[in-house]
C-alpha cells in the first residue's frame, strides 16, 4: 500500500480499537495529547526498549546501563543551559486564544479558520514572540518556598552526566565507552499533537559515548551509522530513512555537530532520532557549576575532558513509525484485512494458538498445553473466542506474526497448521516440533513485505 493512504487518523484508530493506545483521562473528558499504553502497547514498548538494550548493552563491552532519578538538584539544570535556554517562541492570539509555536507556525491551524496558518486570516491578532521554558517546575518539600522549587528532568541525559565520576571509578571504564539509559522525560511542549509523536510526556533512550577528544568525528559517525542500522534491523523500510545533517544555524549552543535520523511519517520527514556531537560542553559545565572535576585521568597521568556523543530518541517517535511502516490493508478473497506487518522481534504477540473449535475439549486440551509450552519463552496468546476467520483477522490487525491452529486432524495425528500473517501460507508441523519451529523462525532473517 502506498504511504500516504496511512494516514495518521486510521493509525489512532487502530490503536484504540485493539488496545494499544487510550486517550488519557477520558472519562473526566480527556487531557490533551496525553495518552495511556493499553495491553498490547505496553508488549510493543517493551519489546522496543528490550532491542535497543540489547542492542547498546547487552550485545557490546563498553556501554553500561544507569537509571537517574527523574527530580535532581535545580543546579543541574542551570549548569546544562536549560534554565536559561530551553525555551521555544511562543506566540498567542488575542482573537482565538490559542498559544502557537512563533518556529512553527506553518504547521498549525488558524483558530478561526484552520485552512489558514496563525497571522494569515484577516481576523489574526497575533502578539510579539516570547521565549516559554519547555521545562515542568514542582516543589519538593511539604512548604511551598523558594528554595524548594525544583524541576521535572526535560531528557536524561543529564542524569548520565552527573555520574560520570560514578561509572568512571566503580565501572573502571576508560573511553571510549559508554552509559545509556531508559526513562521518562517531561516537557511542556506548547503545541503537543499527531498522536503520540509530540507529547508531554514520553520516554526517552538516550546514550551518552565518551570519547577521546581527537576521536569525536569519527565516533560521532560511527554512531549515526549504528542507529540507523539498527532501525533497518528492525524493519522499517529504507526508502521512508533519511539522515538530516543540521547546517551551523540550527545546531544547538552545545553541538558541535547534529544529525536527525528522519522517518517519512504521514506528517511528512520527521526528527525520528537526534544524533549530537556535544563536545566537551556538559562535562565542563557541570565541573563548573558543581566544583566536582569530571574528566579522564590516564595511568600514565594522560587527562582531558572527554568528548560527548549522544543518540537520543524517543520510545514514542519509534512506536509511531513501526506502526506507520507496517500498516496495512489488502483484499483478500473479496474480504478487506487490516494487518501490521511487524518484524517478529517487535511485534506485542509473536503466536497465537487457536483451538478450530472453541467446545471441543480435545481441541482444547492440546491447544493449552501447546500455550503453556511455548509460553515459557515467548509472548504468546490462547484465543478461542468467535469464528476462526475473525479470530485470524484480530491477530492480524494486532501484527501476530504466527497463528497455530488445532483441529480435528490434530485430534488424528498430533499435527497443527501454522498461518503465516504476511504470506498468508499454512502449513502442517507436529505438535511436538512447533517450540524449535518457532525459535528457527525468530532467528531467520526478516524483511518486511511492504513494498520499499
Ligand atoms: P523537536 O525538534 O522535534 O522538538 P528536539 O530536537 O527538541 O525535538 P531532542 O531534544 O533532540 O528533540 O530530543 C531527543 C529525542 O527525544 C527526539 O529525537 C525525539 O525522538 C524525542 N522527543 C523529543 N521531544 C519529544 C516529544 N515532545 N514527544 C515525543 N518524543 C520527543
Amino acid at each position: 500500500m502506498a504511504v500516504d493512504t496511512v494516514s495518521m487518523e486510521k493509525i489512532v484508530s487502530l490503536c484504540r480499537r485493539r488496545g494499544f493506545v487510550f486517550p488519557s483521562s477520558e472519562i473526566y473528558g480527556g487531557l490533551g495529547s496525553t495518552y495511556d499504553y493499553g495491553h498490547y502497547g505496553v508488549l510493543l514498548k517493551n519489546n522496543v526498549k528490550a532491542r535497543w538494550f540489547e542492542a547498546m548493552i547487552l550485545e557490546r563491552d563498553d556501554i553500561v546501563a544507569l537509571d537517574s532519578a527523574v527530580i535532581l538538584h535545580p543546579r543541574v539544570w542551570e549548569a546544562s543551559g536549560h534554565v536559561e535556554g530551553f525555551s521555544d517562541p511562543l506566540v498567542d492570539c488575542r482573537t482565538c486564544k490559542l498559544r502557537f509555536r512563533a518556529d512553527k507556525l506553518e504547521d498549525s491551524q488558524c483558530g478561526r479558520k484552520p485552512s489558514k496558518q496563525p497571522g494569515e486570516y484577516k481576523e489574526c491578532d497575533l502578539t510579539e514572540p516570547r521565549q516559554f521554558n519547555l521545562m515542568f517546575e514542582t516543589t519538593v518539600g511539604a512548604v511551598q518556598e523558594a528554595g524548594s522549587r525544583a524541576y521535572l528532568r526535560p531528557e536524561t541525559a543529564q542524569g548520565i552526566f552527573i555520574n560520570f565520576k560514578n561509572v568512571l571509578q566503580l565501572a573502571r571504564r576508560r573511553p571510549p565507552f559508554g552509559i545509556a539509559q531508559v526513562g521518562k522525560s517531561f516537557r511542556n511542549e506548547i503545541t503537543p499533537g499527531n498522536f503520540l509523536f509530540r507529547v508531554r510526556e514520553f520516554e526517552q533512550m538516550e546514550m551518552e559515548y565518551f570519547v577521546p577528544p581527537a576521536e569525536s568525528e569519527q565516533w560521532y559517525r560511527y554512531w549515526i551509522d549504528e542507529r540507523l542500522a539498527w532501525y533497518l534491523r528492525h524493519g522499517l523500510r529504507r526508502s521512508r530513512l533519511r539522515v538530516r545533517e543540521h547546517g551551523p544555524e540550527e545546531r544547538s549552543h552545545y553541538s558541535q555537530g547534529t544529525s536527525d535520523i528522519e522517518y517519512l511519517y504521514p506528517i511528512g520527514w520527521s526528527e525520528l532520532e537526534g544524533v549530537a556531537n556535544r563536545g566537551d560542553f556538559d562535562l565542563t559545565r557541570h565541573t563548573e557549576f558543581s566544583s566536582t572535576k569530571l574528566e579522564y585521568v590516564g595511568q600514565d597521568g594522560e587527562r582531558y575532558v572527554p568528548h560527548v556523543i549522544e543518540p537520543a530518541v524517543s520510545v514514542e517517535r519509534i512506536i509511531v513509525a513501526l506502526l506507520v511502516d507496517a500498516y496495512d490493508e489488502e483484499v483478500v478473497g473479496e474480504r478487506e484485512r487490516t494487518v501490521l506487518r511487524f518484524h517478529p522481534h517487535v511485534a506485542p504477540v509473536t503466536a497465537a494458538i487457536l483451538p478450530l473449535i472453541a467446545k471441543d475439549d480435545g481441541m482444547v486440551s492440546k491447544a493449552r498445553s501447546l500455550y503453556e509450552e511455548l509460553r515459557k519463552r515467548h509472548s504468546v496468546e490462547y484465543d478461542d473466542n468467535g469464528a476462526i476467520g475473525r479470530r485470524y483477522r484480530r491477530q492480524d490487525e494486532i501484527g501476530t506474526p504466527w497463528a497455530f491452529t488445532v483441529d480435528e486432524q490434530t485430534l488424528a495425528d498430533d499435527t497443527v497448521t501454522v498461518r503465516d500473517r504476511d504470506s498468508l501460507a499454512q502449513e502442517r508441523l507436529p505438535l511436538a516440533s512447533v517450540r524449535d519451529w518457532l525459535d528457527d523462525a525468530l532467528e531467520r532473517e526478516w524483511q518486511t513485505p511492504q513494498p520499499d
